[in-house]
């Protein structure tokens, strides 16, 4: 089937999209991005992807590319010229074009967008995320704003990788003080030996998971005890059950860490339960 992608103002084949060598986002990392998932051919949680995108490009002096209208009406067309109806669509806004020169380009040039959109089998991450995933433990060297979605990713990339060498799905990156900050694409969570769930706070250098947000709003409706108490390996191998949340992974229990099984070994009840839960508010609530 054929694949779109939208590249500064029009949609091309995707395999002959293409953008300037001088894009400060390929020379420099010069920009930021967003990902939403796609359900029925909708974008999940919508606006709080928008809100952390006008940040981000606000921390990084990024001038907004078009309003949250028109960019939504492009995110819409891309999802509907790929005919995703379950999947993802990834936006990715850069500093522009120009010389390279580390400085910002004076006079100011205009930011570059690509957007594309990918279908995937719901059903099959369905069955994948029912048997649960691994985790790893690298140490934290990231920068100190990573709550700002950049696309300067390598920390996450060298992480992810050592991860898939290790037969993992994620790694956790862990702080100085021996605490989990958050995994290379997603959140981190545990339900600890008392029943509680924990994860880190945003206060902390990790970035703020629109998923995460979502997710707290079903956990304060069902009551369950939760804290931004921030945890360690030990104490997330001793937990009842663990799980990261993104717009990729949504909701997926973790069922060992460091090679350490967690309980029996088998996904945790309350993950299961808040990822159909969850799922069940972001289709309701895409746009
Ligand atoms: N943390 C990191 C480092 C991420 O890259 C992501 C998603 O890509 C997340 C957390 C989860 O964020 P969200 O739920 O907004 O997808």
């Amino acid at each position: 089937m054929s694949r779109f992608a939208y590249v500064n103002g029009r949609f091309v084949r995707h395999g002959e999209a293409v953008v300037p060598i001088e894009d400060r986002g390929y020379q420099l990392a010069d920009g930021v991005y967003e990902v939403w998932a796609v359900f029925d051919g909708k974008l999940a949680d919508a606006e709080g992807h928008f809100a952390r995108l006008w940040r981000s490009l606000d921390a990084l002096r990024i001038a907004h590319p078009m309003s949250q209208a028109s960019l939504t009406m492009v995110l819409r067309e891309a999802v509907r010229r790929n005919k995703v109806k379950e999947g993802l669509c990834y936006l990715q806004i850069t500093r522009g074009v120009a010389k390279r020169d580390h400085a910002f380009p004076n006079p100011a040039v205009p930011p570059a967008i690509v957007v594309t959109a990918k279908s995937l089998d719901r059903s099959a991450a369905e069955a994948k995320a029912a048997k649960g995933a691994s985790v790893i433990s690298v140490p934290e060297n990231r920068w100190g704003r990573c709550d700002i979605k950049s696309i300067g990713l390598l920390p996450n990339v060298l992480a992810k990788q050592a991860a898939r060498e290790r037969g993992a799905l994620e790694a956790w990156f862990v702080d100085d003080m021996g605490l989990v900050t958050e995994g290379a694409s997603s959140n981190a969570w545990i339900i600890d030996a008392e029943g509680a769930l924990r994860t880190r706070d945003t206060n902390a250098n990790i970035l703020r998971g629109v998923t995460r947000s979502t997710l707290l709003e079903v956990i304060r409706e069902t009551g369950l005890p939760f804290s931004e108490k921030p945890f360690t390996i030990a104490e997330a191998q001793a937990a009842k059950e663990a799980f990261i949340t993104g717009a990729g992974s949504l909701v997926t229990p973790i069922t060992q860490i460091d090679g350490v099984k967690l309980g029996d070994g088998q996904p945790g009840p309350v993950a299961i339960g808040l990822r159909r839960s969850y799922m069940e508010r972001a289709r309701l609530k895409a746009v």
